[in-house]
């Protein structure tokens, strides 16, 4: 019976120290990153993984750990009203080495918007980033819902940055269909849209990681894929 006991408190006290150490690791490593360094291979297929209408408070801290576990380098474009209340997810993404774009304050349909509107929709996440102390300057834009017209077009230009490959998150469809059409239709080159608002994404983005690391894919953001297919 001592023994048993002996055994018991053992266990225990391992049980303890593991999960501490567990916890302590992944606090560490949320709260102190290390950028996630990665050397591009030009002999191989290149993407890059975006997710857009973050950062959110339930959601994009899974996100950030399957990339983090996975060495992926990726691009948010963020949504300014989400900022405040989300700073620490922000200092985060930066600290990881994340690039940051930009996906208008509201999430509007921009083609309904006048030219005035649609500038301040931009400029105001900027504004935003800057007055919760993020000395960081927003990569691009992204229109909500991939809605933009010739008008758009020739005010952001070379700024505006849409995707080739839709992983239908926002679908609400289940795990398997996100990965299905990520994997059956990327090839290098190829940015890919998800959504860092719901439950499924970060599931469906360790199978995807997994799958097109294996298929010698690698990943970076948006301005070195840019650079790398020289556009
Ligand atoms: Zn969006």
């Amino acid at each position: 019976m001592r023994i048993k006991n002996r055994y018991f408190i053992l266990i225990l006290i391992l049980s303890i120290f593991i999960t501490s150490f567990y916890l302590l690791y992944h606090l560490d490593k949320r709260f102190n990153p290390k950028p996630i360094t990665f050397n591009i291979d030009e002999n191989k297929p290149t993407i890059a993984l975006t997710f857009d209408d973050g950062p959110n408070s339930s959601y994009t801290q899974n996100i950030l750990d399957v990339l983090y576990e996975y060495n992926v380098p990726a691009t948010f474009f963020i949504c300014g009203k989400n900022i405040e209340g989300n700073e620490k997810l922000i200092k985060q993404m930066i600290a990881s080495g994340h690039e940051l774009g930009n996906h208008t304050y509201n999430h509007p349909d921009l083609t309904t918007l006048s030219n005035a509107e649609i500038i301040n929709e931009f400029s105001l996440t900027q504004e935003k980033l800057y007055e919760a102390n993020f000395d960081y300057t927003l990569k691009y834009v992204r229109p909500p819902y991939g809605r933009y017209d010739e008008n758009i077009q020739n005010l952001y230009q070379e700024q505006l940055i849409l995707w080739q490959i839709d992983s239908g998150d926002w679908e609400n469809i289940n795990e398997i269909d996100i990965i299905n059409n990520v994997v059956e239709s990327v090839k290098h080159g190829d940015i890919i849209v998800f959504h860092d608002d719901n439950n499924t994404t970060s599931k469906a983005l360790k199978n995807i990681i997994i799958k097109l690391k294996d298929e010698g894919y690698q990943f970076t953001t948006v301005t070195n894929l840019l650079q790398l297919l020289h556009i």
